[in-house]
């Protein structure tokens, strides 16, 4: 879980853009936001502490809208900077009902979403999808075979099996767990390019798409806002996904403060994003605990066990859909074969944290120059 702070030099610079805005001969477009989506950044209201702006010197010409819209059970907000505030507003709106139509189709547990139906009726007959869709359950199946089967949107059945749909979790019996693997793997999804159509091999069978479905709304909603126009923004999803879209004005990058999920005092790392994303997953975000021992919503799927010992991984990749699959992925692999895909992709940068056994925490970074 990220925050966001911004200063107290933004804080005044944002009272002198709103004195300034009153002023502001800015030509306005037709379109009006209704006033309760679209608010300046308030810097006592923004709660991702990673997050931290430098006010850019005396520019006044800018506008720094801010919206909000709750989907994929979290909340999304997209927060733009650029002139053109109407505009802007307008595209970021496009862009958040984007990410409700994104919800509606991806989601597992709405009866009318495509991926019900695609788990419904794809063990008796092949499935045709929306091209997009496709393409997307083609991309997290390659993500699967480069992570050797450790990000693995067929893993629904072992969450369940652990208690985490419900909320409650628990321990299943080892046949339970032998059951459930028999029917997980990425391999028994069956494609077909030509048609965009999906089967499943095995009875049973079902995907989900928790570990990737936000940070790929945010790549659709990023090419909403550039198709309207809007060039500068950050959008994230429950602060677990971030995409930073060009840069602030007057800076060459969006820059984000990495903490340590423990104590958000400590700052771990500061990254710079420019058309880029970053995730992280952590064992923090849903986990139990029995008899001392912790056991978090992340699953091996080839062991049928929640990872154990990883706290956070953080992944910067070029897209939200790469980044959001790749985070859940080294978190399920963990240090070294993490650095060792790292090697063979010099655009990703990967900060992982780790238990040491004692009170520190065990911190790595792949992918950063120094
Ligand atoms: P994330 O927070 O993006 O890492 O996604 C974690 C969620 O993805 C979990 O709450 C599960 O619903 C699901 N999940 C758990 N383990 C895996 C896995 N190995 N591959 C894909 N999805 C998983
Ligand atoms: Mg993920």
């Amino acid at each position: 879980m990220f925050n966001i702070i911004f200063g107290s030099a933004l804080l005044k610079w944002l009272e002198r853009l709103a004195d300034s805005d009153e002023q502001s001969n800015q030509t306005t477009l037709p379109y009006q936001a209704p006033p309760e989506i679209a608010q300046s950044y308030n810097p006592n209201q923004i709660d991702l502490s990673c997050y931290d702006i430098a006010p850019p010197k005396e520019i006044v010409e800018y506008f720094y809208p801010r919206l909000q819209r709750q989907a994929m059970g979290c909340q999304f907000e997209i927060f733009l900077a650029g002139i053109g505030r109407d505009q802007m507003i307008f595209a970021g709106e496009e862009a958040l009902e984007e990410i409700t139509r994104l919800d509606a189709q991806l989601s597992h547990y709405r009866d009318e979403s495509d991926i019900t139906r695609l788990n419904l009726h794809a063990c008796e007959q092949w499935v045709r999808l929306e091209p997009q869709l496709y393409h997307l359950i083609k991309d997290c199946l390659r993500i699967s075979s480069e992570t050797e089967g450790a990000f693995d949107i067929t893993a629904g059945p072992l969450v369940k099996i652990w208690g985490f749909y419900r909320g409650e979790g628990r321990i299943p019996t080892i046949d339970e767990i032998c059951n459930t693997l028999a029917k997980v793997g990425f391999y028994r999804i069956m494609t077909d390019d030509e048609d965009q159509l999906i089967y499943f091999a095995t009875e049973g069978m079902e995907i989900s798409l928790g570990a990737v479905g936000k940070g790929y709304a945010l790549d659709r909603a990023a090419t909403i806002l550039k198709m309207y126009g809007a060039e500068n923004a950050v959008i994230h999803g429950g602060q677990s996904s971030i995409y930073a879209m060009g840069a602030p004005p007057d800076k060459m990058a969006w820059e984000l403060i990495i903490k340590d999920p423990r104590d958000h005092e400590t700052p771990i790392e500061v990254v710079y994003l420019k058309d880029e994303a970053l995730s992280t997953s952590g064992n923090y975000e849903q986990y139990f605990e029995m008899n001392g021992k912790r056991y978090s919503h992340i699953i091996d799927p080839l062991t049928g066990q929640p990872t154990q010992g990883m706290i956070s991984v953080s992944v910067i990749a070029p897209t939200g859909a790469e980044s959001d699959a790749l985070s859940t992925a080294f978190f399920v692999l963990g240090r070294e074969r993490t650095e060792e895909i790292c090697h063979t992709r010099p655009d990703l940068r990967v900060i992982m944290l780790e238990e040491d056994g004692s009170d520190s925490i065990l911190v790595s970074r792949f992918g950063f120059n120094n």
